[in-house]
């Protein structure tokens, strides 16, 4: 297999740079490894980079490609560890070139720079039998690893069930939503019925290393899982499936300095402080109330907010025994 200028060896992890459009008669590249097994198998793809500031991505394809002996591996595996190189060396979301979301370009259809990304990536897509799509939440909040599946009308799979995906790889919560046109989620199983797992970890340009081995660890049970890999499926004894109408988000009503009273994954009960803001110039103060019970999904890391950003997410499960706030739709535990 050769993708740009990154051909694969039996046995081997080799790495290249591929071209992905061009801008003022200038090439743009990303870098491209390929992990191939002695043995033949499936050929899967596994991405980070989207979002330029999304580093637990990157970061988490990169330590994944360092955990990995390639004679350990049937079939292939083509991984895209920052596919908006723009973004990164920039530290933002959007492709620079244009300020587009890579993220809500796919198939690729048309001219522009982060179309033509969109399209080159779409290409190695439709060599794969399915793939891994690494984010994180971005530059101010750190979120809750988990894994997001999409569903249809009566909450039944229509993305080639990474649902069953997403429950093998462990994650704590799998988020529930229906996504938007555009991702490369959403598009590569409409169009060509290839699964695509989204996995988002951590965030505010802050690296998590228990996060970034509950990712590494789930990757490796999805690759077990398909055969591509040996050994033993490891999960966590607690997994929600829970809907995104179920997360409740939390905005201050200030500007000001925010202390958190709890960190990603913390059980909280409707009533419990969540956060305060106070305002040392006009000396206000603003509390936060929990208005559920659930855990903390998200949380923002700087201390410092303005008026109307969120503070923190809370994603109510099914059960809390202490305050009966389970909703009634829409929620399993399994
Ligand atoms: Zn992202």
């Amino acid at each position: 297999m050769k993708i740009g200028s990154c051909i694969s060896k039996k046995g081997e992890l080799t790495s290249g740079k591929l071209k992905v459009a061009t801008y003022k008669r200038k090439g743009l590249y990303i870098p491209v490894h390929i992990l191939e097994g002695k043995h033949e198998g499936e050929t899967i793809f596994i991405s980070g980079g989207m979002h330029g500031d999304e580093l637990n991505g990157i970061e988490l394809v990169q330590r994944f490609i360092h955990s990995v002996n390639p004679e350990e591996i049937t079939g292939r595996i083509i991984l895209l560890p920052v596919m908006n190189v723009s973004g990164y060396l920039n530290m933002q979301r959007n492709v620079v070139y244009d300020d587009k979301d890579l993220n809500r370009a796919f198939p690729g259809v048309g001219s522009g720079v982060t179309q033509n990304i969109a399209k080159t990536i779409y290409d190695i897509v439709k060599m794969c039998d399915f793939g891994i799509d690494c984010h994180d939440s971005g530059s101010e909040s750190v979120l809750l690893p988990h894994v997001r599946a999409r569903t249809g009308r009566n909450n039944i799979c229509d993305d080639g069930c990474t649902m069953d995906m997403g429950s093998v790889f462990g994650a704590k919560v799998i988020l529930q939503r229906k996504g938007l046109k555009g991702m490369l989620a959403v598009e590569s199983y409409k169009r060509l019925k290839i699964p695509v797992l989204t996995v988002e970890i951590g965030g505010a340009f802050t690296m998590r290393d228990d996060f970034l081995l509950e990712g590494i660890r789930g990757i490796k049970n999805v690759l077990i899982n398909n055969g591509i890999m040996k050994g033993k499926i490891l999960k966590p004894k607690e997994q929600h499936i829970i809907s995104d109408k179920h997360r409740s988000y939390y905005t201050s009503k200030l500007d000001g300095i925010l202390r958190m009273k709890f960190d990603v994954g913390d059980d909280v009960h409707k009533g419990d402080i969540l956060a305060e803001i106070h305002d040392p110039i006009h000396e206000k103060k603003h509390k936060l109330l929990s208005k559920t019970c659930g855990f903390i999904f998200s949380r923002r890391l700087r201390g410092i907010i303005d008026k109307n950003k969120t503070a923190c997410t809370i994603l109510q499960t099914a059960v809390c025994s202490t305050h009966k706030t389970a909703p009634s739709v829409g929620q399993e535990t399994i």
